[in-house]
C-alpha cells in the first residue's frame, strides 16, 4: 500500500493476520453476511448516540433522522455503508478497528477446530463482525468522526487486510461513520441494487432503524406529495420487532433478530415473546440458545439481555434482569414504566425492575419445562450444554427451587451409557417398593462416581443412584435436600441404611462380623487413629474390600475439603467387606506383626476409590510392596 504523506501507517496484532485470513477463506460460501454485519454494528452505532443524548439530556445536534444508508456504485466497484451514529474518535479506531476483537481474540484462536465449518460459526462470536467486510473487498476506507467532534477531527482507516492498515485526520461535514468496500475481481453480483436490497431484506429486516437505499430504476415512488423526490426508500420494515404483533413474525425473523442481538450463528433452540399488562407494562422476547458462548464460565462473561425503554436501547443487563444462573439466556427486555434516563445505580433498587425480574425468570423456567416436555431431545442439548450453570438455580434461587430441580437431569445407575437423562420425577416414579430415599454417589468427577464401590449394594439390589461427578453437585445436594417428600441421601454417608429394603440376612451377618472382628476392628481403628473416627464392618460392599463413608451427621465430602483438594469427608469412617478374602484374612491372626500395614493400605486403596488423593502416596506404594515381597517370599519357601 503506498502511504501518503499526512497517512501514518499501523501494523495489525500478529494473530489479526490469521484471522482475516481464515475468515476471508472459510466465510467465503456465506459472503453475504458481511452487509448483515456493517448494518449491525451502524445500528449499534446509531443506539450508542442515542444513550449519550438521553444521559445529556440533549437531542441530536442536526435534529435529523437517526438512519443507516446502503448504496453502490457500478463502475468504482464500491459498496457503501453508512450511519450517523456515533462515530469514533482517533483512539477509538485504533482501540477498536485495529485491534481485531480485541480480547476475544486469544479465546477465538484457541477455541478454533480446524473444521472450516465450525470455525466459520465461531467467528461471529468473537466481535470480528467489521472485519468481514475483506470476505469480498480487496480495500476497505472507513471515514468517521465521533459525535461532539469538531469537523477537522474527523478519521480515515484505510487497509487492503494484509497485516498493515493507515490512518490520517481529515475533514468531514458530518458525524457518523463511512465504509466504503472497494470489491474484489469477480465479486460483480454484489454490485447490483436488487441483490443488495434482497440481502437486507434476508438479514437486517428486523433492524428498528430506518435502512434507505437508492431507489432502483423501476421502483414506484410512492403515493405521497412528493412523488418526485423519492430518491431513496427505506428497505426494511424498520420497527422494533419484539413490538410487532407475533402474528406477523415468522420463525426465520425470530432467528435473524437472535443471531443479530447474539452474535451466534446458530439457530435459538426456543424463544418466549410475550406482552405483559398489569401493574406494569413490559414485553418480553427471550431466547435460549443451542449452544454455550465461549465465554460461559469465564467471571465476566456477557449477560444477554438488553434493556430499551419504550423501544430505545438502554443498557445491557448486569444481572439485575437475569440472575447468574440464567445467564445463557439472550434477548430483550422493554419497559413503558422505567425513564429513558435511567442509570445503572437506579435499576438496582427499582420496584419496576424487580417486578419484571421476578416474572422473565419464572418465564423462562416455563419455557424450559415446556421444552423438556415436549421436546426432550432439544432439551437433551441444552442439558447438555447449559445443565451445570441451571444447578446453580437450585442454591440461589430458593424461591423457584422446586420447578428448577424439575428441570434437572441426572446420569444414574440405570442411565444409558452415561446421558443425563434421569429427571427426580423419573427418579421416584421408579423407586423400588419400600424405598424412601432418593440415593446419590458425590465423587470429583463422573467417571470416579460411577466406579465408586458405595454402589455395589445398590447395584446388586438395584436400586437406582444419582452419578454426581460435576463441582456444583455438592451444592444441589445440600440445597435441595429433598424433593417430592423424598430425602436426598448420599451412598457413603453413615450407616448403611437401606430402611426397608434391607435384607435382615445381611443384617445379621453385619453384626455377626462386628462380634467375630470386635478385636481386629478395635486395633486398626488404634493404628488408623487420626486418619479415620472409626472403623467398621458394612453390608455396602460386594467386591470390594474397603471404602471410606462420612460419619452421620456430616454432610459428606463437604465443599471446603474439595476446594482444598483432598476429596475426604473431615469425619472419615473406613468400612469393611466382612466377606473379602482380604479382610477374612486379617482376622485368622489378630496378632499378625503386618496388621498396620494392611490396615494402611486398605484404608489408602479406600481414599483412592473415593476418587480423593492420598497424602502420603510414597509411603503407600512402600507398603504395598513390602506385602508383596512378602508373598512372593512366601510362595518361594
Ligand atoms: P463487534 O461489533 O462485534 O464489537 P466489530 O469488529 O464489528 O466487532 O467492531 C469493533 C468495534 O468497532 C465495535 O465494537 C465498535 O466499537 C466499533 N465500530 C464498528 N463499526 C462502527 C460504526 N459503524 N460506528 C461506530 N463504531 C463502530
Amino acid at each position: 500500500m503506498t502511504v501518503q504523506a499526512n497517512q501514518e501507517s499501523f501494523t495489525f496484532q500478529a494473530e489479526a493476520a490469521q484471522i482475516l485470513d481464515l475468515m476471508v477463506h472459510s466465510l467465503y460460501s456465506n459472503k453475504e453476511i458481511f452487509l448483515r454485519e456493517l448494518i449491525s454494528n451502524a445500528s449499534d452505532a446509531i443506539d450508542r448516540l442515542r444513550l449519550e443524548l438521553l444521559a445529556q439530556n440533549e437531542v441530536p445536534e442536526d435534529d435529523g433522522q437517526l438512519e443507516i444508508r446502503v448504496s453502490h456504485d457500478q463502475e468504482a466497484r464500491t459498496i457503501t455503508v453508512s450511519d450517523n451514529g456515533i462515530g469514533m474518535s482517533r483512539a477509538e479506531v485504533i482501540e477498536h478497528i485495529g485491534t481485531i476483537a480485541k480480547s476475544g481474540t486469544r479465546e477465538f484462536l484457541q477455541a478454533l477446530t480446524g473444521d472450516q465449518r465450525k470455525d466459520a460459526t465461531l467467528i461471529g462470536q468473537f466481535g470480528v463482525g467489521f472485519y468481514s467486510s475483506f470476505i469480498v473487498a480487496e480495500r476497505v476506507v472507513l471515514t468517521t468522526r465521533r459525535a461532539g467532534l469538531p469537523a477537522g477531527e474527523a478519521v480515515r482507516w484505510e487497509s487492503d487486510g494484509n497485516g498493515e492498515y493507515t490512518l490520517e485526520m481529515i475533514e468531514w461535514p458530518v458525524r457518523g461513520t463511512e465504509i466504503v468496500l472497494h470489491m474484489r475481481e469477480g465479486e460483480d453480483d454484489l454490485l447490483n441494487g436488487y441483490r443488495l436490497r434482497s440481502i437486507i431484506e434476508k438479514y437486517s429486516d428486523h433492524i428498528s432503524l430506518p435502512i434507505l437505499m437508492p431507489a432502483e430504476p423501476t421502483d414506484k415512488s410512492g403515493d405521497g406529495p412528493d412523488k418526485a423526490a423519492a430518491t431513496e426508500l427505506v428497505v426494511n420494515r424498520a420497527s422494533a420487532l419484539w413490538a410487532r404483533p407475533k402474528s406477523e413474525i415468522s420463525q426465520q425473523d425470530y432467528n435473524d433478530f437472535y443471531r443479530h442481538i447474539s452474535s451466534d450463528f446458530s439457530d435459538p433452540l426456543a424463544y418466549v415473546h410475550t406482552k405483559l399488562e398489569g401493574t406494569y407494562e413490559y414485553t418480553l422476547l427471550l431466547f435460549i440458545p443451542s449452544r454455550a458462548p465461549y465465554d460461559l464460565w469465564l467471571p465476566q462473561s456477557r449477560q444477554g439481555i438488553k434493556l430499551h425503554v419504550q423501544r430505545v436501547f438502554i443498557m445491557e443487563d448486569t444481572g439485575q434482569l437475569m440472575p447468574n444462573y440464567l445467564r445463557f439466556v439472550r434477548g430483550v427486555i422493554d419497559s413503558s414504566d422505567l425513564p429513558l434516563n435511567i442509570s445503572r445505580e437506579l435499576l438496582q433498587g427499582s420496584r419496576v425492575v424487580d417486578n419484571i425480574r421476578t416474572s422473565a425468570v419464572k418465564r423462562v423456567l416455563k419455557l424450559l419445562t415446556e421444552l423438556a416436555d415436549d421436546d426432550p431431545a432439544k432439551y437433551a442439548t441444552f442439558w447438555k450444554e447449559f445443565g451445570a450453570v441451571l444447578k446453580e438455580g437450585v442454591a440461589d434461587d430458593y424461591a423457584n427451587r422446586e420447578d428448577i430441580a424439575r428441570l434437572l437431569r441426572f446420569t444414574t445407575t440405570k442411565s444409558n451409557a452415561d446421558q443425563a437423562d434421569v429427571s427426580l420425577s423419573d427418579y421416584v416414579a421408579n423407586m423400588k417398593e419400600g424405598q424412601d430415599k432418593i440415593y446419590y454417589v458425590l465423587a470429583p468427577t463422573g467417571a470416579a462416581a460411577a466406579s465408586s464401590p458405595h454402589l455395589e449394594a445398590f447395584r446388586k439390589k438395584g436400586i437406582e443412584v444419582l452419578l454426581l461427578g460435576q463441582g456444583v453437585d455438592n451444592w444441589v445436594v445440600s440445597s435441595l435436600q429433598e424433593f417430592d417428600g423424598k430425602k436426598l441421601q448420599s451412598v457413603a454417608q453413615g450407616l448403611s441404611d437401606f430402611g426397608a429394603l434391607e435384607d435382615a440376612a445381611e443384617q445379621e451377618a453385619k453384626e455377626k462380623a462386628t462380634t467375630e472382628y470386635a478385636t481386629v476392628l478395635g486395633k486398626m481403628k488404634a493404628i488408623l487413629a487420626g486418619k479415620v473416627w472409626d472403623v467398621r464392618m458394612t453390608s455396602r460392599l460386594t467386591t470390594s474390600p474397603a471404602c471410606i463413608v462420612a460419619n452421620e451427621p456430616e454432610t459428606e465430602l463437604n465443599l471446603a475439603d474439595r476446594l482444598r483438594g483432598s476429596g475426604l469427608p473431615r469425619q472419615s469412617v473406613l468400612e469393611l467387606n466382612p466377606n473379602h478374602p482380604l479382610v477374612e484374612r486379617l482376622n485368622h491372626n489378630p496378632d499378625d506383626p503386618r496388621l498396620a500395614e494392611w490396615a494402611h493400605v486398605l484404608y489408602s486403596q479406600a481414599v483412592l476409590t473415593l476418587g480423593a488423593r492420598i497424602d502420603e502416596p510414597a509411603a503407600f506404594v512402600a507398603r504395598l510392596n513390602d506385602l508383596l515381597v512378602a508373598l512372593v517370599d512366601a510362595e518361594a519357601t
